[in-house]
């Protein structure tokens, strides 16, 4: 599977023009035309499905009146993304996945199950490479065309991007159309700790607001979703997703978000 992520240094941030978005967006748009995007039956089942209960219960959460948690699952589809999935579902929680496009578009099932149970999919780069080591139009372009594998997959335009490696430059940055979403808390689960050290390491982090990250290609991340989901809720934690959590903030193409302001 793809390489761990490891938090580097922000940049400033990069101001960002409406008129910018207002242009990619519907070059987006152009782009799924003339591609004639085909949506296979899985994405026709999602989006076709109506949302689930869960979905309508957590949007009701108003994480300024009660701790809210968004946790956060990297580097998906793999062999371990129905496990989890099905954890989720027992569990009634909902989480974000930052999906790679090559593995979108090889696996589309568990990405189209991932949204159709009422979990945010988000773009996590094309192959997982560091996206500040290519041009500005690289990177547009490497976006866009796992944009395109997810929404093959889910029927759905990705809102949120995750760079991989949390690596982000001025120039990657100014050639990303979406918010640049990483995390305040760091499960350290790419490092070889087993599913407890990865409860222990998240709980000893975590704070109301907070974005955790993880990655649903590490089997002890996944064993260790039950437990932590737990431990979250016994301290009165509300699961929600990224988008959720960062519901009282305008969002801004190409600037980076860690956690709830
Ligand atoms: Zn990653």
């Amino acid at each position: 599977m793809a390489p761990p992520s490891f938090p580097v240094p922000l940049p400033p941030r990069t101001p960002r023009t409406p008129g910018r978005i207002r242009v990619l967006a519907s070059s987006a748009c152009l782009m799924l035309a003339a591609t004639g995007l085909t949506v296979g039956p899985a994405a026709a089942n999602a989006s076709a499905s109506p949302a689930p209960a869960a979905s309508s219960a957590s949007a009701a959460v108003d994480c300024d009146a009660v701790p809210c948690v968004a946790l956060t699952y990297d580097d998906g589809p793999g062999p371990y993304t129905d496990e989890l999935l099905d954890t989720l579902a027992a569990e009634e929680v909902r989480a974000t996945f930052f999906v790679v496009g090559e593995n979108a578009q090889s696996s589309p099932e568990p990405v189209a199950r991932t949204a159709s149970e009422g979990h945010e999919v988000g773009n996590h780069s094309w192959a997982h490479d560091d996206l500040t080591e290519k041009t500005g139009p690289e990177v547009a372009r490497d976006l866009e065309r796992a944009s395109l594998a997810i929404t093959g997959a889910t029927g759905s335009w990705p809102d949120l991007m995750r760079p991989p490696y949390g690596a982000v430059s001025e120039t990657s940055l100014a050639h990303t159309y979406y918010p640049a979403i990483l995390w305040d808390v760091d499960s350290r689960d790419w490092t070889g700790l087993d599913s407890d050290e990865i409860v222990d390491s998240t709980m000893s982090q975590v704070s109301p607001g907070s974005i955790v990250l993880m990655h649903d290609s590490i089997a002890p991340t996944v064993e260790a979703a039950p437990e932590l989901i737990r431990r979250l809720r016994d301290e009165g934690y509300h699961f929600v997703t990224v988008s959720e959590i960062l519901d009282n903030t305008a969002l801004e193409d190409g600037t980076p978000y860690r956690r709830r302001p």
